[in-house]
């Protein structure tokens, strides 16, 4: 840390994304990215004539792909948002709607990116505990007068609220935003999108990153009233107009093109999933059912970190959290069917 640091920055913990190795070749199951490439059709986007045409900035608008996104969503080019991966639809949400006076609560488990936003702004926050079954208690949520962030799917614990509960939740704090992070929505769980024609309180937000095989190319966007979206706008425009580069726009508006060779996809890392817990239950761990495309898993006799590393050993990379009440499990996304045969393989191997 340089003496120059802000005060108030001083004492802020940044948020730790997995490990990205470049040491060796791993079967990596950590940063629940797609196993499958992009489509077809997102390869031949990102050609060579949009690369020379990179001199040029990107369009600011984000035409083409606000257009698309409007359209698959049912919604209105004004109620859409694209942002540099859906940590920005984040970070902008945190700026822009909380702030010391207007406080925000999320679940003491899930995305450690909200507490990061949250002190990064000295924004006041408070977390709310899990029950015992890591669910979210909805009754936490009904009436607190608070801005709201809920990942649904919940991430490391694969669960998801139903979309009443969701609604409940929305319609019981109208003078407050309600966000929803819907990072894993594709893999099982049902969207809130369609309830922000109905509650103007109501932001999901989206990515590229998961169903769509794009982690790499950084986009995500957000979708809800107009003016929440104009207010998310202007905090763009005050920070960064060319959000979403050339590469990535062309790259964004052909997947959306490509929706049923993504849902394909999903469809397989499902069956994966379904198989992968069957077999790692059979191997005497507990499976939180998961909506998502990874499983939080634990078993008795050997510890979370123990695991983590006797696979990490072995070739492959699992997401270990050192948060106490969670420490024991470790997250391991659904890789494709082979990649996920081997994995079950190196986990008997690190039992005997
Ligand atoms: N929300 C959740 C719950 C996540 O797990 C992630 C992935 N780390 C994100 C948002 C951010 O994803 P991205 O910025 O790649 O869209």
């Amino acid at each position: 840390m340089s003496k120059f640091l802000n005060d108030n920055l001083k004492g802020l913990e940044a948020y730790t994304p997995g490990e990205q190795p470049r040491d060796k070749k791993y079967i990596k199951l950590n940063t629940n990215e797609s196993p499958y490439p992009p489509s077809p059709e997102v390869v031949e986007a990102v050609s060579a004539s949009e690369v020379v045409d990179l001199r040029l900035y990107s369009d600011p608008l984000c035409k083409i792909l606000k257009e698309k996104l409007a359209i698959r969503y049912g919604v209105n080019y004004e109620n859409v948002f694209v942002s540099n991966g859906s940590d920005e639809s984040l970070n902008f949400y945190f700026m822009a709607f909380c702030s010391k006076e207007k406080s925000v609560v999320f679940p003491e488990i899930s995305y450690g990116f909200y507490k990061v936003f949250a002190e990064l702004y000295g924004i006041s926050y408070e977390t709310i505990p899990l029950k015992a079954d890591f669910s979210i208690d909805v009754s936490d949520y009904i009436g607190i007068n608070k801005n709201i962030v809920i990942a649904n799917p919940n991430a490391p614990t694969g669960l998801a609220l139903s979309l009443p509960d969701i609604e409940e939740i929305v319609k019981s704090n109208p003078e407050n935003i309600v966000l929803i992070d819907e990072a894993y929505v594709d893999f099982g769980a049902e969207s809130a999108v369609s309830l922000t024609k109905k509650y103007d309180n109501l932001l999901v937000v989206q990515t590229f990153s998961k169903s769509r095989s794009l982690a790499g190319a950084r986009l995500g966007y957000a979708i809800g009233n107009a003016e929440i979206i104009a207010d998310l706008e202007k905090i763009k425009y005050s920070t960064n107009p060319y959000n979403i580069n050339r590469l990535t726009l062309v790259a964004g508006a052909a997947a959306i093109d490509s929706d049923s060779y993504f849902a394909d996809n999903c469809k397989r890392i499902m069956e994966t999933r379904e198989y992968t817990e069957k077999e790692l239950t059979k191997l005497g761990f507990y499976c939180i059912p998961s909506c998502s495309n990874f499983i939080f898993a634990k078993r008795d006799t050997i510890s979370g970190e123990d695991l983590y590393l006797k696979l990490k050993e072995k070739g492959v990379l699992v997401r270990h959290f050192s948060t106490p009440s969670i420490c024991e499990f470790n997250r391991i996304t659904i890789g494709t069917q082979e990649e996920m045969e081997t994995f079950i393989e190196k986990v008997k191997e690190c039992l005997v």
